[in-house]
């Protein structure tokens, strides 16, 4: 999409509107589809999180860190499926894989030759897995551990976080969400050491479970301060409550996951996103104490089943990417290729004197739109009029991004990639500078 030259604005507002102007005219075809769409899936989605106005772009293709719509726009893929892209849209060894297990039958009803390679690479990976078990989404995943922590301690509460996403029916963005499963929650705040330690002493008695993030991601890449994490495992330790972190994000930041580079190791852990290879997949695992329980051999055990839990794509593909692409050397690499993105983006907006900053870890940011220092979700309220400008002139430069800032890096991209993107924030920076600074 060629960009015009100058088009400043004299209030957020027209800014906003000439770019949902130039969007409709440039994506009819995304638009078409969108309406189509309408008569038979409620708002024309089946993913939430998909949905942003005027209407979201149809992706026809991927290739390499490369995604195509459906009105022949190419873009550098920053969103990379929220973290599930890792991989890209290419890469030969995952494709291999999964082309390999489609020669041998996809449904086979019983146990394959991949599971248990793949159970082993994470488990080698990840310092709390004593053992772990595979199910199709992190929802899912997060769902079997608060059961199982449920189950091993015989109480009935779980403490999270406001602001926190553990996946649709574990949504705390403001409050618990209409469609959350019917737990019984108890809300602290992210990185309020007090108030988290009041509360688990509080309710110890009652509590199966503490689950987080150990940097919030959908909540904007918020890390968890080492205190706030050390707290946590002390004051878990000591009433006997099932640690559990929710490394869906961040078990891509570090070889071993963020519980590796925190050096807090939980009873439990979940998992989803790239670590199937970019198919649908989810796993939750820990201490032998906890996972034993669901060892069929024994009375009693705690059933845990799921048609799909091993499908040989996904475990085919998951194996093929531990082991030949993710690999220790590749992680610490992309990390510092994150480390060094967010730098340059947080000096483009600070020379800029645009009061923009870019929160993260690693591979996983989040551009923030006021430069106050962020905490917990709480500190960092929608801005819905500057994520929309944002994302909707980035869309323009050619880079696909959230409408909530939200990026992650995936592997195929390149630094000559991360250079046109930061030359795009520049040029997004001085067009609307005057406005941004209001
Ligand atoms: N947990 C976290 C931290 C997530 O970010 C997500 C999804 O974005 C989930 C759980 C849910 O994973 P899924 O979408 O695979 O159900």
């Amino acid at each position: 999409m060629p960009i015009e030259p100058a088009r400043r604005n004299a209030t957020l507002q027209s800014a906003v509107e000439d770019a949902e102007r130039r969007y409709v005219a440039a994506n009819p075809n995304s638009r078409a589809r969108v309406e189509r769409a309408e008569a038979v899936m409620p708002g024309g989605s089946t993913r939430t999180i998909l949905h942003f106005s005027p209407f979201p772009l149809t992706i026809v293709k991927g290739v390499g860190a490369t995604l195509h719509d459906a009105d022949g726009h190419v873009y550098l893929d920053y969103l990379g499926e929220y973290t599930a892209g890792l991989y890209g849209h290419s890469n030969p060894a995952i494709l291999n894989a999964v082309r390999t297990a489609l020669d041998s039958g996809i449904t086979l009803g019983g146990p394959n030759l991949y599971e248990a390679e793949l159970a082993a690479l994470m488990c080698q990976r990840f310092p709390s897995l004593d053992l772990v078990r595979f199910c199709n989404s992190g929802t899912e995943a997060n769902l079997n551990a608060f059961c199982a922590a449920r189950a091993v301690t015989g109480r009935g509460k779980i403490l999270l976080f406001n602001g926190a996403y553990h996946g649709g029916c574990f949504t705390f963005a403001n409050g618990p969400g209409a469609m959350n499963a019917p737990f019984d929650v108890v809300l602290a705040d992210y990185n309020d050491l007090d108030g988290t330690r009041a509360l688990i002493r509080a309710h110890a008695e009652d509590l199966a479970a503490v689950a987080l993030e150990p940097m919030m991601g959908a909540g904007g890449a918020i890390p968890a301060g080492p205190e706030f994490l050390a707290m946590l495992r002390e004051e878990t330790e000591r009433h006997r409550i099932v640690l559990v972190f929710d490394e869906v994000m961040t078990s891509r930041l570090a070889p071993g996951g963020l519980q590796e580079a925190t050096g807090v190791i939980p009873d439990m852990t979940t998992f989803g996103k790239y670590l199937g290879g970019g198919l649908t997949f989810g796993a939750f695992g820990g201490r032998h104490w906890i996972m034993d329980r669901f060892d069929a051999r024994k009375p009693g055990a705690l059933g845990h089943s799921g048609t799909y839990n091993n499908n040989v794509l996904t475990m085919a593909a998951g194996v093929a990417g531990l082991r030949e692409v993710f690999t220790p050397k590749a992680a610490i690499a992309l990390s510092e290729a994150g480390d060094r993105l967010r730098a340059r983006l947080n000096a483009v907006f600070q020379e800029r004197r645009v009061p923009f900053q870019v929160m993260g870890r690693g591979s996983i940011n989040c551009v923030h739109f006021h430069d106050r220092p962020i905490r917990r979700p709480q500190d960092a309220p929608a801005r819905p009029e500057l994520q929309t400008l944002f994302q909707l002139e980035m869309i323009e430069r050619g880079i696909y991004l959230a409408r909530r800032g939200f990026i992650t890096l995936c592997l195929p991209l390149t630094e000559a990639d991360h250079d046109r993107f930061v030359a795009a924030v520049e040029d997004f920076c001085d067009v609307h500078g005057a406005i941004l600074r209001q």
